[in-house]
């Protein structure tokens, strides 16, 4: 379990342009999710960058686990925030082999065929999977390959799950029913959601609205989703 602390964080693109993050605080309690929402162009892709390392803040700190992140090589980085992209990639396999190349963890050969089986099918049941699972990876539907993208990091155990826009380009029903798949398969997992879409995140700990790059709301679903 880790604490990621963001404390008054700046990040500017290039020095001819305004902050794309302003002073932004966050704390990310161990087992806790708080989802990040605000419009295009708010900062949220910045903030991602920001927590893995693509980017240097100009000032301002993030601390993963006690360490500035300054201070940790980008595999110690790694090994500490996965983030799960919009669009990600599966191997041209079953699904199931997708699972058990998920990394380091996935795959315990001592476990025999048939145990090594029913624990990857559990992930998938865990994440909402409802189709078989030995189908061809690359067929998938964009919530299918989310939910197999989510399994894969999931079976791996990151300390910190970044979730970036995880239902960006679907329809309304398919997005409710993958946010609802989503946030039970993290309940419990230390996780951000970075979303445009307040919709469906009931079940988050905290929200904070982030617009240009300042955090202008926060609150619990209840409190924010009452706004007018
Ligand atoms: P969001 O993810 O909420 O849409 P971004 O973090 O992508 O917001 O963008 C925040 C601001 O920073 C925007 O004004 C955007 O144009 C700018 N920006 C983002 N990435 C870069 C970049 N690599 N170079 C220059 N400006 C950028
Ligand atoms: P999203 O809203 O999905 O984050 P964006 O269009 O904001 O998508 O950004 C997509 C990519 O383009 C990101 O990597 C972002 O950093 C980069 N980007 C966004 N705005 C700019 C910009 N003004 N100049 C250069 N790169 C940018």
């Amino acid at each position: 379990p880790m604490t990621v602390e963001v404390d008054d964080l700046v990040v500017r693109h290039a020095p001819d342009r305004p902050a794309a993050l302003d002073g932004v605080s966050l704390t990310l309690a161990p087992g806790r999710r708080v989802a990040v929402v605000g419009p295009s162009g708010a900062g949220k892709s910045t903030l991602i960058s920001a927590l893995m390392r693509f980017v240097d803040p100009e000032s301002g700190t993030i601390t993963l686990g006690g360490t500035d992140i300054r201070e940790l090589s980008p595999d110690d980085v790694r090994e500490r925030v996965t983030g799960l992209t919009q669009d990600p990639y599966v191997f041209s396999a079953s699904l199931r082999d997708n699972l058990r190349l998920a990394g380091p963890g996935a795959d315990d050969a001592a476990l025999g065929e048939a145990l090594r089986r029913a624990r990857l099918d559990r992930w998938a049941e865990r994440v909402g999977w409802d189709t078989p699972l030995g189908e061809d990876g690359r067929t998938l539907s964009g919530g299918q390959l989310q939910r197999l993208a989510l399994a894969r990091a999931l079976l791996c155990a990151p300390p910190v799950l970044v979730l970036d826009e995880p239902a960006e380009a679907l329809d309304e029903e398919t997005a409710d029913a993958l946010m609802a798949d989503l946030l039970d398969a993290t309940h419990g997992h230390t996780t951000l959601l970075v979303t445009h879409r307040l919709r469906g995140l009931d079940q988050v700990d905290e929200i904070l609205v982030l617009e240009n790059g300042r955090i202008t709301q926060r609150g619990p679903h209840a409190v924010l989703a009452a706004e007018p």
